[in-house]
């Protein structure tokens, strides 16, 4: 990278593979060995939402299984392009809920700030795989209004970044906007929404670490795994870092049909998350998403899978069951039928 006082300085290795994951669904298959006729499909959903993947990620993916729980979350199927009822471009009404550009405020105490729009990793079941970004987010030179709407409501304790994936911000524009949360005197805690320290474990180096221990607030970072063969050693070892640097760790994870909607593979990831610091926050069902109606699961099976997280483990490792319903003061537990 050449700055602009002319001065060379090495990109950060996150950037590169960042900038290297796989976006095209030929490569994919070939990478996995899979088989060539799946790629017609691929390629056709992928026009809506395009696929990307980093390569750490696929490395943790099985070469020969179609099936493999890793690769079907970022994999394009044909099955995307099939309308179903009740799925919706914005199923959460997130338009209707902005309070300034890039700031969500449905919930007392906390408002969710979009930093950015872009994500390591494209998950096909993202209930914001077609939410309008770029008229959304807070930007580079629109963060002025969001932070005076943040800082004017003295209500607010808590700001969430989210997106996209804020970690995709680099560490500069991180610590801008930390260092301007910070003035707000009413703020006690950030929370950072990111899948990155799991698909992207290579983020989580010196210069984050560091930003993130300037900021005099309370921090909670709240990953997003979905399946136990997520955490290899190199993410364990990023999480035990984030943990060491005085975070709190989080994680959610998507209910999602043939993935993980079973009380086995849910319990192994609650423990695989303990090992590496991490408690499980809330399991969530699908949000209906157009596109996304085949990963989902039904309440009552969920319901069961829950049950069975309850006699597996032990009470601080069951994650909550919640939904997200527009016009709800908090996301909303799913107890019983
Ligand atoms: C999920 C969400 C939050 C955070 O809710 P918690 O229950 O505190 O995790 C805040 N704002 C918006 C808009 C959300 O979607
Ligand atoms: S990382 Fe999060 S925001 Fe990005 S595509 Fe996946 S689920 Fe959506």
């Amino acid at each position: 990278m050449i700055t602009a006082k002319g001065i060379s300085r090495q990109a950060p290795l996150w950037r590169q593979a960042l900038a290297s994951a796989i976006r095209d669904p030929a490569e994919l298959l070939r990478e996995l060995n899979l088989d060539p006729k799946l790629l017609s499909a691929a390629q056709t959903a992928a026009t809506s939402f395009p696929l990307r993947a980093p390569r750490g990620f696929v490395a943790r993916m099985h070469s020969g299984d179609p099936n493999d729980p890793l690769l079907q979350q970022v994999l394009p199927l044909a099955a995307e392009l099939e309308p179903a009822l009740g799925f919706t471009v914005d199923p959460l009404d997130e338009q209707a809920t902005q309070a300034a550009p890039g700031v969500l405020h449905k919930y007392p105490g906390r408002a969710l700030l979009i930093v950015t729009g872009a994500c390591a990793v494209h998950c096909r079941y993202c209930f914001r795989r077609e939410f309008p970004y770029a008229e959304n987010q807070a930007s580079k030179n629109a963060w002025r209004p969001a932070l005076t709407y943040l800082a004017g409501d003295s209500s607010l304790r808590e700001v969430i970044l989210s997106g996209g994936d804020p970690l995709a911000l680099s560490d500069q524009r991180l610590s801008e906007l930390l260092t301007a949360l910070d003035r707000i005197p009413h703020l006690e805690r950030v929370r950072i929404h990111s899948r990155m320290p799991v698909v992207l474990p290579e983020r989580v180096d010196d210069g984050l670490l560091t930003t993130l221990a300037r900021t005099r607030l309370q921090r909670v970072v709240v990953i997003h795994a979905n399946h136990p063969h997520e955490i290899d050693e190199t993410v364990g070892a990023a999480l035990q870092q984030l943990s060491a640097s005085g975070a709190t760790l989080l994680n959610q994870t998507v209910l999602l049909r043939g993935i993980n909607d079973d009380p086995e593979t849910l319990t192994a990831l609650s423990e695989i998350l303990f090992t590496a610091r991490v408690l499980p926050y809330y399991l969530h069902l699908l949000d209906p998403v157009r596109g996304a109606a085949h990963f989902a699961v039904k309440e009552n099976a969920a319901l069961a899978i829950m049950e069975g997280l309850r006699q597996r483990l032990p009470g601080y490792l069951v994650p909550r069951l919640v939904r997200e319903q527009p016009g709800r003061l908090a996301k909303t537990p799913v107890e019983s039928l």
